[in-house]
């Protein structure tokens, strides 16, 4: 299997340190995790000391100053050696928010101890149990009070939020009723998650059915310094939605490393395995979806590359990162069936990891967009179609 041309050229050395990394995290370490939902501390410790969390953090601030794509190589490399990014990829992300739209105190004060580890901002609290997908809905509500704000409300899915110590948090300071636009009034908060647990911060894990540290979370009276506002008061969903194209671009690398590693499987156990006194692979029935879904991930790939190609120009990205997202979420999803088929009985015995990373590249249909949502992105944005919601 190639590697797009680009990608080949820009982080080839990346790609196999990253994985020369990920071989000390086999099948069996993410299965014993899984059997106890257990957090991969080793794991996220490993990627952390070699300076990859922190990627894209300029070199300034302490980070490796890397572009986008070099932070997509990385997160393709983790999923197509069978690692699992989702318990720290945000920690690369988030930290754009406040690297964007932070006062220089906020920056000094936080991406150098982002970068080196000794702070992890990996939560991020947008969704909520009552708006869903209808963001600008969201009923948690921060009131100032002087130099601080408090805070009530919920969040939902709020990942690896008992695995970070600080949470960008998007929270209503102006009631929708009184905003010209629905997308106004809301603002994004930095939230020192351990000073606020237990005052006003409660976490509670909920179980789902892959190991995905992930929670819902309780505010009642939490204080919140003012000093800890991101930007102005009211542009905080603005500030999200800059973010959100490097999210879709990353998510997709790890679904292409997903469909990587599905693919490699398939292939390999079908021409291993003799039925009827030969290779299950020499069946057009057994060939046929492993080859539609290479086929399927392979384009997604190409989308994925201009996307990042586009958002390293400084060139809007949203089409190619929005629909990289769909594709590379659904031809995983496409190899993850088509090895499952492969294997037949043995794909559900747990120590192939087959059932495991089924379970877990499922995810990415749903969040952090759902596929609905991204095709009415499409319709709307890009074919200029009505707007349908
Ligand atoms: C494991 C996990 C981790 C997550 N991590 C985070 C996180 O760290 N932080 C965070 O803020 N959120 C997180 N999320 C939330 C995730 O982003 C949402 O689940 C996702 O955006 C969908 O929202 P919802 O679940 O409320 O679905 P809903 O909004 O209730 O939608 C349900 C279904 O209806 C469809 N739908 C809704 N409206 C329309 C429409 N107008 N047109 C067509 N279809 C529509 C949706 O596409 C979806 O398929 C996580 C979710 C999961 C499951």
């Amino acid at each position: 299997m190639d590697q797009p041309l680009a990608a080949a050229e820009q982080h080839a050395e990346i790609r196999e340190e990253v994985a020369k990394l990920c071989a000390r995290f086999p099948g069996e370490y993410w299965r014993k995790l899984d059997e106890v939902r257990g957090y991969p501390t080793e794991f996220v410790q490993a990627l952390t000391e070699a300076g990859y969390l922190a990627a894209l953090i300029p070199e300034e601030y302490g980070g490796a100053g890397l572009p986008l794509s070099a932070a997509a190589a990385i997160l393709e490399t983790v999923h197509a050696f069978g690692c699992n990014g989702a318990a720290c990829h945000a920690q690369m992300y988030i930290m754009g928010t406040i690297l964007r739209h932070g006062s220089p105190a906020q920056k000094g004060d936080y991406l150098p101890k982002i970068a080196d580890g000794a702070l992890r901002l990996q939560a991020f609290g947008v969704t909520e149990p009552t708006s869903g997908t209808d963001t600008t809905s969201l009923r948690t509500f921060a009131r100032r009070e002087g130099d601080r704000y408090v805070v009530n409300g919920q969040k939902v899915w709020t990942s690896r939020a008992e695995h970070s110590d600080l949470m960008l948090l998007l929270a209503r300071t102006t009631p929708k009723e009184q905003v010209a636009k629905r997308t106004e009034g809301l603002s994004t908060f930095i939230i020192d998650m351990r000073a606020a647990l237990g005052n006003g911060l409660t976490i509670r894990p909920i179980r789902t059915m892959m190991n995905h540290n992930t929670c819902e979370i309780f505010f009642d009276n939490m204080i919140v310094p003012a000093e800890n506002l991101v930007g102005e008061e009211g542009r905080g969903f603005r500030y999200i939605l800059d973010g959100m194209n490097a999210e879709r671009l990353l998510i997709a690398s790890e679904s292409i490393g997903d469909a990587r590693w599905f693919t490699e499987k398939s292939v390999a156990y079908a021409r291993e395995r003799v039925v009827f006194s030969r290779p299950i692979g020499q069946n057009q029935g057994i060939q046929f979806p492993i080859a539609r879904a290479y086929a399927q991930w392979r384009a997604a790939e190409l989308l994925l590359h201009e996307g990042l190609a586009r958002f390293e120009a400084g060139l809007h990205c949203g089409e190619q990162a929005n629909m990289a997202k769909l594709l590379a979420a659904e031809a995983a999803w496409a190899a993850a069936e088509a090895c499952i088929q492969t294997h037949g009985g043995f794909a559900f015995a747990e120590e192939y990891d087959i059932e495991r990373k089924y379970r877990e590249c499922r995810l990415y249909q749903v969040a952090p967009i759902s596929t609905n949502l991204i095709l009415s992105y499409v319709a709307e944005h890009v074919l200029g179609l009505p707007r349908s919601y």
